[in-house]
């Protein structure tokens, strides 16, 4: 625990994530943009990215970013202006595949290489782990073990939530906690969720934070700081932008562009409201867990 129960929000330091990717690494487009043609798109990540860090500069924030190999290695610049802004930089998997996709050793790849490639940019190490769409989900515990074997301290993967086609991770707690496998431990630091009628919703980030009023984000910061801990909230640069023409069905496209003229002021009004630190500092001050 972070702080002692009943807590304010305002008072306690959150988590702001962002999961550095362009649209087309989105798994919703993934069937629409073929891997062999994202070479093909432009890049916005930077200059969206600019924009963001002077908005968490202006505030003194520091967020944790979480980066896909593959665009770090074509926007090194990128990456090294974030880390030079004092954000932590992390993981989000080489080339955006989600976990159940994949052999453990093709998993094992593209987080090594993910963590190699940033660790040289940056010349900081590397513990942290978003998976692509959420998508360590139940039995796919697995990636827990790989993570930990490659030097991973947290994972920052899991939503604990039920009724989500793709993602979700209904048992898990909804706060950060440790997580023990046959190969160690490591912390979870799972996407805020709200409690509501006997069970938890998504309220977090992402499509949640455009769809829903600025008032159910508030309430679920609120529960988390009354239970004494940081909440974590997520955001995409695609979701900080004008939308791409692409050929996608409508309610793809809705969902991934759909109030996206919200995205800016609201980010600015979080960013005034609140405060965060690393994801890193949170997992350091957590005390060890039992063997
Ligand atoms: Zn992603």
């Amino acid at each position: 625990m972070n702080a002692p129960p009943g807590t304010t929000a305002a008072s306690l330091q959150h988590h702001f994530t962002v999961d550095v990717e362009e649209f087309f690494h989105g798994t919703a487009f993934e069937p629409h943009v073929p891997r062999s043609s994202w070479d093909e798109w432009p890049r916005r990540s930077p200059e969206v990215m600019d924009r963001l860090l002077a908005v968490l500069d202006e505030h003194d924030l520091r967020a944790t970013l979480f980066i896909v190999g593959w665009l770090a290695e074509l926007e090194p610049d990128m990456v090294r202006r974030c880390a030079a802004a004092g954000h932590e930089i992390a993981a989000h998997s080489w080339d955006h595949r989600v976990v159940a996709a994949q052999k453990p050793e093709a998993f094992r790849d593209s987080v090594r290489r993910n963590r190699a490639l940033l660790e040289d940019l940056t010349g900081t190490a590397v513990v942290g782990f978003r998976a692509p769409s959420f998508s360590i989900t139940p039995g796919q515990e697995w990636a827990f073990d790989v993570l930990i074997e490659e030097g991973y301290r947290y994972d920052a993967s899991l939503f604990p939530i039920r009724g989500h086609p793709t993602y979700g991770y209904p048992d898990a707690p909804a706060d950060p906690h440790w997580v023990h496998r046959p190969a160690g431990a490591l912390v979870e630091i799972p996407a805020t969720t709200l409690a509501f009628g006997g069970r938890l919703w998504p309220a977090s980030g992402g499509a949640y934070f455009r769809f829903f009023p600025y008032g159910y984000l508030r309430s679920a910061f609120e529960q988390a700081a009354g239970r004494g801990e940081p909440a974590t909230f997520y955001i995409h640069p695609w979701e900080l932008d004008v939308a791409p023409t692409v050929a996608a069905p409508w309610r793809t496209r809705l969902r991934a562009f759909y109030g996206l003229d919200r995205t800016w002021p609201r980010i600015e009004r979080l960013a005034r409201e609140y405060r965060f630190r690393p994801i890193i500092e949170t997992v350091d001050a957590m005390e060890a867990p039992d063997a």
